[in-house]
Parts: C-alpha cells; sequence; structure tokens
C-alpha cells in the first residue's frame, strides 16, 4: 500500500507556517481517517460540513474569527471542529489529527500484501449520486491519492429507491459529468460504471444500450435475497450471463456484524460455473460488515477457475483505503494476483470488460 497521505493533507510535524487551507485539509483529513476506521458516517459528516463551511467562509474570515473566538458563528462548525481549526491555524497538527494518524499507521489486516501491492484500482464506488456520502471529484481525488490509476464509479440502479438508485435519464446526465471529470483527471482514469439491480427474474435493471456504453458494470443482488435456491441460482446465472456485466457483486449479500443477514441460498458449483465460462469476475467484497464471499466460496470459486475483482464497495473516500481486507482472504485462498482483474493494466481491464461473454 502506498504511504501517500489523503488529500490536501498537513505536513507531518506540522512546524510550517499556517497555510490558507490547513483548517479544512486538517478537517478533511480527520473524515478520511475516520471513514477508514469505520467510524459511523453522522460522525463523520460533521468534520467534513465543518470543511466546506470554512471553505466557504475563505481563509481570511477563519483567521480573523479564529483570532477573534467566534469560529462558531460559521454553519457546522461545533467545539471539536473549532479546536481542530485554531490548532490547525496556529501551524500545528491538531491533536485529534495526530491520534488518528498514529492509529492509521497500522495495516488494516495481516496478509495479502503482495495482492494489495499489484491492485491498480478499485471496480465498485458510490458517490453522492446514490447513496454515497461524497461527490464524484472527492472520490476520484482519494483513489489517486492512495495510489490508484483508476476508479470505477458505480452508483446504484433506480430500483434500489432507498439509495436514489440512477434512472436512464440520470445515469446519461453521470456519464457526462464523468467524462468531464475523466478529462481533468487524467492521467488518472476515472472509469464508467453501475453496481445495477439484478431483478428477481435475473434480468438487469438498466438499459443494454446504456449499460454497454459503461466501462465496467457491477450487477448484484439487492430485494428478495430469501428466494429458495433454485430460483436464485437461475437469476444469478441469468445476470452473469448477461453480455453487460463484468463482475458479480456480494454474491451471497451475508452481513456480518450488528443484526447480521444469511448468506442467500443458491448452488454456487452452477453460477461459479458460469462466471469461469463467460469471464465474468466473482467480486471479493472489502466492505467489513459484508466480507462477501466468505472463504469456503471464495475457495470454490478460484476452483472453478474464475476472475476476481477486489473491490471496496465505498460509500465515503476514506473506506477506499478497505481493500486489504479482501487482499487478505484472497491470499489465504491460494488466489494469485493474475487471477484478479484490478491487478491488470487499466487498458486490459477495460478491453476484458468490454469484451467477455457475460
Ligand atoms: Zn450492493
Ligand atoms: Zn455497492
Amino acid at each position: 500500500m502506498s504511504d501517500d497521505a489523503g488529500p490536501g493533507v498537513p505536513e507531518a510535524g506540522g512546524t510550517s507556517s499556517p497555510s490558507d487551507g490547513a483548517p479544512a485539509a486538517a478537517l478533511r483529513r480527520i473524515a478520511y481517517l475516520l471513514e477508514r476506521g469505520q467510524a459511523p458516517t453522522y460522525r463523520v459528516r460533521a468534520f467534513r460540513a465543518a470543511a466546506a463551511s470554512l471553505e466557504e467562509a475563505g481563509p481570511a474570515v477563519v483567521a480573523e474569527l479564529g483570532a477573534a473566538g467566534g469560529l462558531r458563528s460559521l454553519p457546522g462548525v461545533g467545539e471539536t471542529t473549532e479546536r481542530v481549526t485554531i490548532e490547525a491555524l496556529a501551524g500545528q497538527v491538531p491533536a485529534y489529527l495526530q491520534r488518528l494518524e498514529a492509529e492509521a499507521a497500522a495495516p488494516l489486516a495481516s496478509g495479502g500484501e503482495a495482492v494489495r501491492e499489484a491492485l491498480r484500482g478499485d471496480c465498485h464506488s458510490h458517490s453522492d449520486w446514490s447513496d454515497g456520502g461524497s461527490p464524484i471529484r472527492e472520490m476520484a481525488l482519494a483513489a489517486r491519492d492512495l495510489g490508484h490509476e483508476y476508479l470505477v464509479l458505480t452508483d446504484h440502479s433506480a430500483r434500489l429507491t432507498v439509495a436514489h438508485g440512477l434512472d436512464r435519464d440520470r445515469l446519461l446526465r453521470q456519464l457526462e459529468v464523468v467524462a468531464e471529470l475523466a478529462e481533468e483527471l487524467a492521467p488518472f482514469r476515472l472509469l464508467s460504471g453501475m453496481e445495477v439491480d439484478i431483478l428477481e427474474d435475473g434480468s438487469l435493471d438498466a438499459d443494454a444500450d446504456v449499460l454497454s456504453r459503461l466501462d465496467v458494470v457491477v450487477a448484484s443482488v439487492h430485494s428478495k435475497l430469501r428466494m429458495g435456491p433454485g430460483d436464485m441460482t437461475r437469476r444469478m446465472v441469468a445476470a452473469v450471463a448477461s453480455p453487460q456485466v463484468d463482475v458479480l457483486g456480494h454474491c451471497t449479500g451475508r452481513m456480518i456484524t450488528g443484526r447480521g443477514r444469511p448468506e442467500s441460498t443458491f448452488d454456487a458449483d452452477l453460477v461459479f460455473a458460469a462466471c469461469a465460462s463467460t469471464g465474468t469476475a466473482v467480486e471479493v467484497n472489502c466492505r467489513p460488515e459484508r466480507l462477501d464471499p466468505p472463504r469456503r466460496l471464495l475457495a470454490l470459486a478460484a476452483e472453478w477457475g474464475c476472475l476476481f475483482s477486489i473491490d471496496t464497495d465505498a460509500h465515503a473516500p476514506g473506506q477506499l483505503e478497505w481493500q486489504p481486507y479482501g487482499c487478505a482472504r484472497v491470499a489465504e485462498c491460494g488466489i494469485v494476483p493474475e487471477r484478479v482483474v484490478n491487478t491488470w493494466p487499466v487498458g486490459g481491464l477495460v478491453s476484458w470488460a468490454a469484451g467477455h461473454e457475460g
């Protein structure tokens, strides 16, 4: 993993004179590290909101208010964010940030380091166009600062209304935004994509002609997870066989934290055989509450000769750091980096996604 710090990080040691953007950068870095450490969204949001508020006010006003003890008159600035701002204005690395940086010095998972080293990007991420918390640009910049060569943006499809999924019109509009940003961010590659819902009959919740225009399509089951194994198998195999689908997302749908959710039941041999024969990658979903598929299914998919994609399914910038969770599991199951599509050069990834049968 790269040692690069996240977006807009104050210099370690922080003895340099305060720069104009230092307080906002410190607040954003705190948010990022909280996300990496699985902090709840509401805690993170306070720091991002305060950073935005400071940027809106501008450095001169922030410095003035800081000197006068009036920072809390800015919207979204509270006790903690005020303290961080004052310390950053004084040219220090805020104590709160120092604590988080110390925690983040430890790797998230052990094992799979070689796989992590080989990864060049992430094929599953969300922005505030669906249920992510940050704009597309911030997600892309975080991926770039992490050392990635590319990020695939895969917001949800329309059926997932709770996640503000994208219908045809919004997806087409997003494609224009992605194209503009891609130009700005080059040579970093922001790739277009979608996490399309697999409907009950195995069809996809988006039109084939639009899906065909996307660089990478992840297809996932988000509804009726408890259907019988025969129906679920047919449903998943049909999706895997769709020419537009490149990655089968979090295949069991399990949740392993909180109240949890059991795995969906399906004939894993049939599903992975379909993935292997169509060249569709099986996702290794790195979200700590998912870690999907479980190891026994990961090993089975490897036996079938499947390809894999180690994806964070990040809904916030700091969550892009979660790939080590999946890398450790991939290494444990004896899967070599060459079988993982996001170790390939981006050109190879894009042409695989455009060219395989499923
Ligand atoms: Zn999903
Ligand atoms: Zn997702």
